[in-house]
C-alpha cells in the first residue's frame, strides 16, 4: 500500500505523483492506509456481524455505518479519509452507490452479488503444479472464499497465482459449457468475474507458465 494523495484536479490518489504530475497534498499516510484499507475490506468481506454493521443479501452497507465503525477504532479518520481510501483504489475493491458501499469481490460472507453475467467464452484460474492436478479432477470450489475468482486474462490470473508459486498452472474455463451446466458467472471487475464452483469437464485446458 502506499500513501494517498489528494490532486485538486484529479482527486485522491496513490504513490508520489497524480498521473498529471502534480504532488497534491497527504491525505493518508503509508501506514495509516494500509490499516485502513485492512480494516474497511475485513468490514466488508469478512466481519460486518461483528463490527454490527447491517450488510443486505447483495453485500451493501450504509457508507455512514461503515464510517462509524471505522471511528471507533480510528479516531483520526473521517469520511474524507474513507473516501480517500475507496475512490483510490485501482484494484476496483469497492463499489459506491446512493450512500452505500460494498466490496466487490473476495467475501468470506454469504453474499448474493447481482452483477451482470460473464460475456467472454473464456476465463482463468491460476494456481500451484501441487494444487492442479486435483482441481483438474475433481473441479474448482470456493475455499475460504464464497465465490470462485476467475480472471479475465492470461495475464492476469498469472499475476494473481505468481503470488503463491513460482511456477503457476493456469486452467482454462470454458464459460458456456459451465453456465449450461447451471453455473452462474458475473462480472464483477474488468479483471475478476466470480463463480459457483466449476465442475471438472468445464476445464478445457492447463496451461503451463
Ligand atoms: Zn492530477
Amino acid at each position: 500500500m502506499e500513501e494517498i494523495r489528494f490532486c485538486p484536479t484529479h482527486g485522491f490518489f496513490r504513490g508520489e505523483r497524480c498521473e498529471c504530475g502534480a504532488e497534491g497534498e497527504v491525505v493518508i499516510s503509508e501506514d495509516r492506509a494500509m490499516r485502513l484499507g485492512r480494516f474497511i475490506s475485513g468490514a466488508l468481506r469478512h466481519f460486518p456481524d461483528r463490527l454490527r454493521l447491517k450488510m443486505d443479501r447483495h453485500g451493501w452497507v450504509e457508507l455512514d455505518e461503515l464510517i462509524r465503525a471505522v471511528r471507533r477504532k480510528y479516531r483520526w479518520a473521517s469520511k474524507w479519509h474513507v473516501l480517500a481510501l475507496i475512490r483510490s483504489d485501482v484494484k476496483g475493491r469497492y463499489e459506491l452507490s446512493d450512500n452505500r458501499i460494498r466490496a466487490r469481490y473476495g467475501h468470506s460472507v454469504d453474499v448474493d452479488l447481482d452483477f451482470p453475467e460473464c460475456q467472454q467464452e473464456t476465463l482463468y484460474y491460476g494456481t500451484s503444479e501441487e494444487e492442479a492436478d486435483r482441481l483438474v479432477e475433481i473441479g474448482i470450489k470456493p475455499v475460504r472464499q464464497t465465490y470462485v475468482h476467475l480472471s479475465t486474462t492470461l495475464e492476469k490470473s498469472t499475476e494473481v497465482a505468481r503470488l503463491r508459486t513460482e511456477r503457476p498452472i493456469i486452467l482454462e474455463v470454458d464459460v458456456k459449457r459451465a453456465v449450461e451446466k447451471g453455473v452462474r458467472i458475473v462480472q464483477a471487475t474488468e479483471d475478476i468475474c466470480l463463480s459457483e464452483e466449476i465442475p471438472p469437464e468445464c476445464i478445457k485446458k492447463v496451461i503451463k507458465i
